[in-house]
């Protein structure tokens, strides 16, 4: 369970967190189409607040939005001013931000144009996505029996709310059988992404991750360890692959805001590599963590001070 804050930004204002309501015909309740984001502040080393990543963060938001033809009513800067004052006046030093455009009431039906883009920021405090005992000793996970929509079935470049039915439904199915996290296939067969999460594998030292051109989001998360890696001469190939990679995998991590870098050590009851989080995955998580929240910011060009 997450800690709310006090103070949720909706449509322009701030205003109490109890008082951040909507009525039961929102458009998006019903029929899911609707866009969100998260996105992390840590309090750095030197004791200043810094959000990661806010600018490709509301860039993914805006462009999620634009796939499902939603507009918004509200430009870049100000969603990206509103989530430095959401946190700010929130007084928080740490924290998870919830941005979500969605379709307002009163109007039902699929095709209704009528009812109003609504915008909320929320901000609360949230933990290790997967545990912290995760982050330390990674996660057992197992390949889903739900495979991931087709390219021209969902639009996984959008972070878009409805199609996170899949994700749920692969996930309860991984708690429901004793697992952390599930791995998503497409139709072929390939390795997409976890559910909330991309993926990531090292094999002979190389880095592998699925391709942009696969059904996974562009996380802002692969982005940042895709560059991370490369800055630490670790080669990095964005390629298709299949389960049976992942079980002959030296190192395997997911890789998410929420999740942050969390190590793999078990998929489908396979041990991955020796068992434990290997060098690799230990080194880059170091190089994610000092990116977020360490002295010496290698790319300061990633933080939005608070
Ligand atoms: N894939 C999916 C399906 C996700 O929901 C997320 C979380 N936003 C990610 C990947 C990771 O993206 P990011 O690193 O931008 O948080």
């Amino acid at each position: 369970m997450q800690t709310s804050g006090k103070l949720i930004w909706l449509d322009g204002a701030l205003v109490p967190w109890d008082d951040a309501k909507v009525h039961l015909l929102t458009h998006t309740l019903h029929y899911g189409l609707g866009v969100f984001e998260g996105i992390r502040g840590y309090r750095r080393a030197d004791g200043r607040t810094a959000i990661f990543r806010l600018g490709e963060h509301v860039d993914r938001l805006l462009q999620s939005a634009h796939i499902c033809t939603i507009e918004v009513p509200h430009s870049r800067a100000q969603l990206m001013a509103a989530c430095v004052e959401t946190v700010r006046r929130n007084e928080m030093t740490e924290g998870y931000l919830r941005p979500i455009v969605f379709l307002g009431d009163p109007v039902m039906g699929l095709g209704t144009l009528e009812n109003p883009t609504r915008v909320a920021i929320a901000a609360f405090l949230w933990g290790a996505y997967l545990g912290d005992e995760g982050l330390r000793r990674g996660i057992r996970a197992r390949v889903s029996s739900f495979t991931r929509s087709g390219v021209n079935s969902s639009m996984a470049k959008g972070k878009i709310c409805g199609q996170y039915v899949n994700s749920i439904l692969a996930k309860r199915e991984a708690h429901a059988t004793g697992h952390d996290e599930a791995i998503m296939l497409d139709h072929n067969g390939h390795v997409t992404e976890a559910t909330g999460e991309n993926l990531f594998l090292i094999k002979g030292g190389r880095l592998f991750t699925a391709p942009l051109a696969a059904a996974i989001l562009a996380g802002v998360t692969r982005d940042s360890v895709l560059q991370l890696a490369r800055d630490a001469g670790i080669e990095a190939r964005e390629e298709l692959f299949n389960r049976d990679l992942l079980y002959v995998a030296d190192e395997v991590f997911l890789t998410g805001t929420a999740a942050e870098l969390t190590p793999v050590c078990e998929i489908d009851g396979r041990r991955i590599g020796g068992g434990e989080v290997g060098p690799v995955t230990r080194r880059l998580q170091q190089a994610y963590f000092d990116a977020v929240k360490g002295a010496a910011p290698r790319h300061p060009e990633w933080l939005t001070y608070v």
